[in-house]
Order: structure tokens, then sequence, then C-alpha cells
């Protein structure tokens, strides 16, 4: 497959890009017959967009309790439901989640939720890249902790069998407050063996540091240290509640941060992430959305937005987290999280490209692109999804978009229904 883009604009030229296979192969003025041409004109490219904290099937429960305290919003809506969950509801789910994406310009997100295998399917047949785990809780019980090795184990065989470029096995520890120390050991030994991801939420609310800190005497993020679980291949969510020490903890160990800011405020932390102390500390931070519960939707564009205004006003000061900082946060930052090729439009990189319609009110006048785009655009302004040289969304129209819409719907009401039932 080839795809030539002409006349597109980038980095304030007007160029052409062609992809040959999943590769971007030659930028410039290029003469060359593809099987297919995109007419670029009034249309800016752009690297795909990296989601690195999701729970893809959690589009399900959209809307369905919100204005609640975290943990009365988990016990008495969210995990009463998630009880219910089947394959089928995964399967439609995770559809719904990757439609979103491809439409919201995300081309690879890093998941965290059951099934695995079935979210691989569904990744598989959409388009786009996934880095797919199986949530990991022993809730410090041993027979818990022996099941849930043997299910960890059990998916990873099973999501092998989808494994390529877009469909990525890792592992996914819960929290702090779900997994033991003996449990979380465990999976670092898994991850090394294996040479796999890890995906962890961490010091997301001020509570569960104090909790941690009375049950353990220490701070979570020492503690986490001391224990041998800490590394380069580690994505850890949320990371709100850090002291400098705790900062330069994860920065010593490479740890990968997931910035949530739409989640966080949603949720209300209590807190924005200490984006000038973790960047100062050597951190490196991407973006992400948290599952569809707690956003309500996987738009980065929009947690751009609210990443960049959260700062300015958290620290009082206007230049904190610049646009083009925010913009790498959530492409270049995110591919190297998720340890891909991407994030970058050069030569030999994934063919993961948007094309922005300029066309839109939100870029006229386009004094600043990368202004407009994240402070003036919405995720409506992306006309083309390419992702691994192919296009999976020409024009705003998706194939299947109607068919998985009307299925999830569908799906949706009868899992609520289901759980009330019970
Ligand atoms: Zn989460």
């Amino acid at each position: 497959m080839s795809i030539l883009i002409e006349n597109v604009q980038f980095n304030n030229k007007e160029i052409d890009i062609y992809i040959e296979g999943n590769l971007i192969s030659e930028i410039g003025d290029v003469n060359v017959e593809a099987e297919h041409v995109i007419d670029g004109k009034s249309k800016a490219a752009i690297p795909g967009l990296v989601n690195t904290h999701t729970h893809a099937a959690m589009t399900l429960l959209r809307s369905y309790a919100d204005d609640m305290a975290l943990q009365e919003w988990l016990s008495t809506k969210i995990w009463p439901v998630e009880a219910n969950i089947t394959k089928d509801d995964i399967y439609w789910g995770t559809k719904l989640a990757c439609l979103e994406m491809i439409k919201s310009g995300t081309i690879m997100f890093n998941d965290m939720y059951y099934h695995g295998e079935i979210a691989a399917k569904a990744v598989k047949e959409m388009g786009i890249r996934g880095v797919l785990s199986e949530v990991f809780f022993d809730m410090f019980d041993e027979t818990k902790g022996e099941k849930g090795k043997k299910k960890v184990i059990k998916g990873i065989e099973e999501l092998k069998q989808f494994k390529s470029e877009r469909v990525i096995p890792a592992l996914g520890p819960h929290t702090i407050y779900t997994v033991s120390g003996e449990g979380l050991q465990w999976m670092r030994e898994f991850a090394d063996k294996h040479d796999l991801l890890m995906h962890f939420h961490l010091a997301e609310s001020k509570k569960e540091n104090e909790d941690f800190v009375k049950k353990q005497g220490m701070r979570p993020v020492p503690y986490l240290e001391k224990i041998g679980f800490l590394c380069e291949n580690l994505v850890a969510t949320h990371c709100v509640w850090l002291d400098k020490k705790d900062m330069e903890i994860l920065a010593r160990h490479k740890v990968k941060i997931s910035h949530n800011p739409v989640s966080n405020m949603k949720l209300a932390v209590g807190a924005m992430l200490p984006y000038n102390d973790l960047i100062s500390a050597g951190c490196h931070v991407s973006l992400g959305t948290d599952g569809c519960a707690s956003n309500n939707n996987l738009d980065i564009f929009e947690s751009m937005k609210f990443a960049a205004l959260g700062q300015k006003m958290f620290t009082s000061d206007p230049t904190t987290l610049s646009a083009s900082e925010v913009l790498k946060m959530a492409t270049k930052s995110g591919a190297e999280a998720l340890r891909t090729n991407g994030g970058e439009i050069a030569e030999g990189m994934l063919a993961d490209i948007l094309l922005l319609n300029l066309k839109d009110p939100a870029f006229t006048p386009n004094h600043n692109l990368i202004s407009n785009i994240v402070y003036s655009a919405n995720s409506s302004c992306v006309d083309t999804t390419i992702c691994d040289g192919k296009i999976l969304m020409r024009g705003r129209k998706v194939e299947g978009e109607d068919t998985i819409l009307s299925k999830a719907n569908e799906i949706a009401a009868d899992l609520v229904q289901r759980s009330l039932n019970k």
C-alpha cells in the first residue's frame, strides 16, 4: 500500500508526504505514483496523537454516574456494573472506543481492562495501535493473588496470538491499595522476563498516600523503589500527589508518567500534576484521558487544552506548559512511553498522520498553527486519520461507524439493566 499526500501544510511549508507500507518514506517535493493520492490543500499534517491511559471498554459507562466522590462512585456505581461485564460488552465497548479515538485523531492507546484478547480483536479490526493489559488485583489475599497470576499468564498467552506492531501485550497491576508488594514484585519479574510494559495507577489521591503511610510507615514511591518495582517500562498514571523526593526517584528509574488532567479535575483529586517540578527532576510526561466513566471522552485535543490551562492556573504562571510542549506530550512523548517509532513526521518513522481541516473557523486566521491546535481547535477539525500506513478516516467518515454506534447503545443499555436486576 502507498499513499501520497500532496501540497499539505507541514512546518510552515507546503510539501508532499509519501507513505510506503507502514512508514513515512519521503517528505518534500515528491514525484511518484501512489495507490492513494490525497489532496492536502487547506490541510495541515501533524503526527497522530497517543493516549497513555485508558480503560477503553468503559465507553459503555459514559455518563452513567457523574458528580460523585471517587470511592463512592467506584463502589456503588462502577464496580457493580463491571461485575456483570461480558466478553461481548468488552468487544463492542472497545470498538466504540477505537471509533471515538480515530475520529478524534488518536492512533495509539495504553489500555488497562478485562479480557485483553477481546480488546485485541477489536483493535486489530479497527486499525489503530493498542498496548493492552489485563488489570491485576490481589487485594492483599494470597488465594486471590494466585488466581490473578494464572489469569495474567493465560491472558498474555492469548494476547500474543494477536501480537503485531499494532497489538502490544502489557501488564496492568492496578494500584498500591489493591495489589500487595509481593504481587507487584511478581509483576516486575514477569515484565522483565517477557519484555513487557507495565501500566499502573499512582498517587492519584491524597488519601491513598496517607493510608499507605499509616500502613507501611513510608510513602508509596520510596516503597515501590525498595521492593524493586520501578523501571523504565513502567507507565505510572496520575502522579498528582508527589513530593520532590518521589519525583527524583521516578526520574532515576526512568518511569514514564501519564498525565490525565480531565479525569483528575472531574474526580476532584485536589491538586494538579506538579509539572514544572517533574520536568526539573528529569521526569518523562505524556498525556492520557483515563476511562470514559471519569472523563467522559477519549479526546486528546480536549485533554491538551485542559493540561495547559490547568498548569497555568495551578502555578499562577501563564508561561507554564506551552502549546508546543503539550503537543509534544500528546505525540512524541506518548510514542516514547509506549516504545514505538512514532509521534513525529519524519522519513523512516511510522506512518501515523492526521490531516487537520484548515478551513475550519478554529484555524482562521492561522497566525500560529500549534496555538490553534491546542487552544482553539477541537477534535472535529481532524479530517483524515492515517495509522500504520492505512487510511482509517477520510472526510470524517470511518467504515462501519453506524453499526458500532447502534450496537454499543444496545449493549450498554443491556449491561446496566442486567446489573440493576441483580
Ligand atoms: Zn485509570
